[in-house]
């Protein structure tokens, strides 16, 4: 407790991202393969040409004109972020007062509930039962009980990994009142984006990022879509320069070869399978009690009695996972052989 903080600062459960050094590290959704090594050489002499000492563009106009290229939106219903973390944070301020209502679910991604508290904002958390399955009734019916201003959720979900089809997100912006974020972090693993209704439904945000399936989590890139008014809603509350130019620089090329980046995307699904095949063996086999969730992202979400045995034995390997002390873990997929490392390591422990 310090005297100066933001009273609300005090109660805060801050979001704790590992910070010690681990060789393989499946905790943060990053891509376990990096962008092409020619991109990357291609990024590195585009900032050497760069003088630095200018301010960058601050509407991030040519990335937003690439990556609305690449994902077939006009690029005034685009507005970049230093990641889409920050996007949560500005849509926050942009949209709700101290008597409004934000709703969000448990589990879901933190930084929702987070930010709203920092606001001060009324935030309203609708947990999920044992099945994880989060439903457009769940949803509209919280939303109307809460009187939500604004609803924010991640489609798939991270943690869970289960993803809502896009006819129910479709039910769900037909059915409130309240602005709508669906967070698409992980849509590139799924296929039920929304994307394409930023037009045609005036109370809808679409997040993005170029953290996780683009492999660009080190540059800090992410977007918000929607329709114009209120992407200049966004755009007059962000700070002036809030992506860098080597941020920028590093968009622009990247997004010049949208093919290249997406490609590990099918390697990854590939991986996911095999882990989540060996897990299913390992269930059958094992005394203890294991869940295993299906996902249709970049990782699996498990639920076990011995989670802390596990969190330790693949920390002995070298091998960081995300534990969320509460009998659930997440898994990052990774390569091929990582995977399978995993796997056996897990098949040691739980198969006796
Ligand atoms: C990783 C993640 C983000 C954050 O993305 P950045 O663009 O790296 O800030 C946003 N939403 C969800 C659901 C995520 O899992």
């Amino acid at each position: 407790m310090n005297k100066y903080a933001n009273k609300r600062i005090n109660t805060l459960e801050a979001y704790q991202p590992n910070e010690d050094i681990y060789k393989v590290k499946l905790d943060a959704n990053e891509s376990c393969y990096p962008i092409d090594k020619k991109i990357r050489e291609e990024i590195s002499k585009a900032i050497l040409e760069n003088s630095l000492n200018v301010y960058p563009d601050p509407m991030a106009k040519k990335v937003c004109e690439k990556y609305g290229s690449v994902m077939n939106i006009e690029s005034q219903k685009i507005v970049a972020g230093n990641g889409s973390d920050e996007l949560i944070s500005v849509i926050t301020s942009a949209f709700l007062e101290i008597e409004d209502t934000l709703l969000c679910f448990s589990p879901d991604f933190s930084m929702y509930k987070f930010y709203g508290e920092i606001k001060g904002c009324k935030v309203k958390e609708i947990k999920k039962g044992e099945d994880m399955i989060l439903t457009s009734q769940m949803i509209i019916e919280g939303a109307k009980e809460s009187d939500a201003k604004v609803i924010m959720f991640s489609n798939p979900c991270n943690p869970t990994g289960i993803g809502l089809k896009r006819s129910e997100v479709i039910e769900v912006l037909e059915c409130v009142n309240s602005l709508v974020i669906v967070d698409e972090a992980y849509m590139d693993f799924w296929s039920e984006s929304v994307l394409d209704l930023v037009d045609k439904y005036e109370n809808l945000i679409v997040l993005k990022t170029a953290s996780k399936a683009l492999s660009m989590a080190g540059i800090r890139l992410g977007f918000a879509i929607a329709n114009k008014e209120l992407i200049d809603i966004i755009k007059k509350v962000k700070s002036p320069y809030n992506v860098s130019v080597l941020t920028q620089i590093a968009g622009e090329v990247a997004f010049s070869y949208p093919n290249e980046i997406r490609k590990s995307v099918i390697d990854i699904i590939e991986n996911r399978k095999i882990l989540y095949n060996h897990l299913k063996e390992i269930k059958e086999k094992t005394k203890y009690d294991l869940r295993l969730f299906k996902s249709g992202t970049n990782f699996l979400f498990i639920k076990c009695d011995i989670y802390d045995q596990i969190d330790t034995k693949l920390k002995e390997a070298d091998i960081i996972i995300r534990n969320f002390n509460n009998g659930y873990l997440r898994i990052s997929i990774g390569t091929e052989k990582q995977v399978l490392e995993v796997a056996q390591i897990l098949k040691n422990l739980l198969v006796v």
